[in-house]
């Protein structure tokens, strides 16, 4: 089986493809209130283009693939997508992020088309403030795509919250107590300095070390060990039917772990999240580039993988705020 190492030993084996920058909804650390510029619809990958970049990034290593946006549910068609992934052998793991607005409609269909998992990004559980956050969205909607993504079995569900101090740190217990009772892997990500600048602030940052004390307060929690934990620290309460995950990507940063790379919609390779180098995959294919060429991009763009962010934030010390070309609706979060 081929193993791809980068300069720095990591084994790159998994790629997160964001298929569209559309979303249907307007989070206010994400996008203006008048939404973005969107990429020109003869510009975004066609399914098949993207197919075919798997399955050339499968033959060199690439075994797990993330489906990101934008809000991936709003382009037309997922399942088939993941149908055409499901197709390529080596790949042994598909997942989607999704802000679950859509999932109702489609958790059964992803299911057959062979999706294994979903995650589902939420950042609050109280109706009004959800609709503030997201400018309109609708919490009931993300309730029933939950409780049908977990019917049509795709497991497990995640839930992932990004606590921010002054908008939503105060619903950290809440979530918490969420797997209690339910088999969700509720998952608390650091927020970073990148999205709308206006919304960032570094007193708005919660490190890890403090979400958890807040999580510790409703009870003991003890660590447990997942097969598929990734970036992830996972803990459980006694006796609790979920698990709480914290993802530290400022205060614990995990790049030397790192095993990604990321295909934006529009066709170009991005090495690390954190930096502006891209390679133009899109183009070769559409001036007929052989396999051999496409999978040499592929191995171009993990030998120029940086070593990591260096938003070096010792004792929660973080740099500036991080000024991309792209917003992240562009990049796939
Ligand atoms: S910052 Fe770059 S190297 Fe670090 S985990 Fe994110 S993508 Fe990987």
């Amino acid at each position: 089986m081929t193993v791809l190492k980068d300069r720095f030993e990591r084994t790159i084996d998994y790629m997160r493809i964001s298929v569209t920058d559309r979303c249907n909804l307007r989070c206010i650390y994400c996008m203006p209130v008048g939404g973005l510029p969107p990429i020109e619809h003869k510009e975004i990958l066609r399914y098949e283009e993207i197919a075919q970049i798997i399955s050339t990034a499968a033959r060199v290593g690439v075994k797990k693939i993330r489906i990101t946006g934008g809000e991936p549910l709003v382009r037309r068609n997922i399942p088939h997508l993941v149908k055409l992934i499901r197709e390529i052998g080596c790949i042994r793991d598909v997942s989607l992020t999704t802000n679950g607005i859509l999932l109702e409609r489609y958790a059964d269909a992803l299911a057959e088309a062979g999706l294994n998992r979903i995650n589902v990004s939420l950042d609050s559980l109280r109706p009004d403030r959800y609709r503030e956050i997201t400018r309109g969205g609708d919490l009931k909607a993300v309730f029933r795509g939950l409780q049908a993504a977990e019917k049509a079995g795709l497991n497990p569900v995640k839930i992932n919250m990004v606590p921010i101090r002054g908008v939503n740190d105060d619903e950290i217990s809440d979530f918490s107590r969420m797997t209690l009772g339910s088999p969700y892997q509720v998952r608390f990500i650091e927020f970073m300095p990148f999205g709308l600048r206006e919304t960032w602030a570094t007193e708005k940052f919660i490190p890890s070390e403090e979400i958890r004390s807040v999580a510790e307060k409703i009870g003991t929690l003890r660590p447990v060990v997942m097969k598929k934990a990734g970036p992830a620290r996972y803990f459980k309460y006694g006796g609790a039917a979920g698990v709480l995950g914290f993802i530290s990507p400022l205060s614990n940063h995990f790049c030397g772990e790192c095993n990604r790379l990321r295909l934006t919609a529009d066709g170009k390779l991005r090495p690390c999240l954190f930096s502006e180098t891209e390679i133009d995959i899109r183009s070769a294919l559409r001036s007929g580039a052989s396999d051999a060429e496409i999978e040499r991009l592929i191995r171009l763009s993990i030998e120029v993988k940086p070593e990591g962010h260096n938003m070096q934030i010792g004792n929660t010390k973080i740099r500036s705020f991080r000024e991309q070309t792209r917003q992240m609706s562009k990049i796939g979060g």
